[in-house]
């Protein structure tokens, strides 16, 4: 199902133009025009989903399911030093095209590129906390 104003729908229908890593019956994949780092790629489901929250595990399955081939070709094809994936979900993490992309961001050593940059908080956590978190959270899942 496509979405009339999502660009990454265009994208895959070929009416805004890409270069175009991979296709097939599920999954599209393509440069991202920005290129933080050379090589580095956009995989997304053929089905328009916004974001991960509202991703149906058999998608899921399908998108994830390319992303190990993808990263060995440009792992083949520019032997980068390492290769981090990312999603981002919701405008505050950073999501500014709203149909479901996995980031494939080559790392080159001693070069710009992507950098999670993040900050640790493990002093301020005790294992109950840590328990108590876990809680929290596998009671939600369903
Ligand atoms: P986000 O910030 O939502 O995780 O990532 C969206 C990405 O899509 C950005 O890195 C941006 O460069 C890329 N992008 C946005 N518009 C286009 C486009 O028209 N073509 C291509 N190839 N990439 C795009
Ligand atoms: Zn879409």
């Amino acid at each position: 199902m496509s979405h009339d104003d999502c660009i990454f729908c265009k994208i895959i229908a070929g009416e805004i133009p890409s270069a175009k890593v991979y296709e097939d019956e599920h999954v599209f994949a393509f440069l991202d025009i920005s290129q933080v780092s050379k090589g580095h790629t956009l995989v997304i489901p053929k089905q328009h989903a916004r974001n991960i929250y509202d991703t149906p595990a058999d998608i899921a399955s399908e998108l994830f399911a390319r992303v190990p081939k993808i990263a060995n070709a440009i792992k083949v094809a520019y032997q980068p030093d390492g290769l981090n994936i990312l999603v981002n979900n919701e405008a505050p993490a950073d999501q500014s095209v709203f149909h479901l992309h996995i980031h494939l961001l080559p790392k080159y050593e001693n070069a710009e590129g992507y950098s999670s940059n993040w900050i640790t908080h493990q002093d301020e956590y005790t294992a109950d906390d840590l328990q108590n978190i876990a809680k929290d959270i596998s009671e939600k899942i369903n």
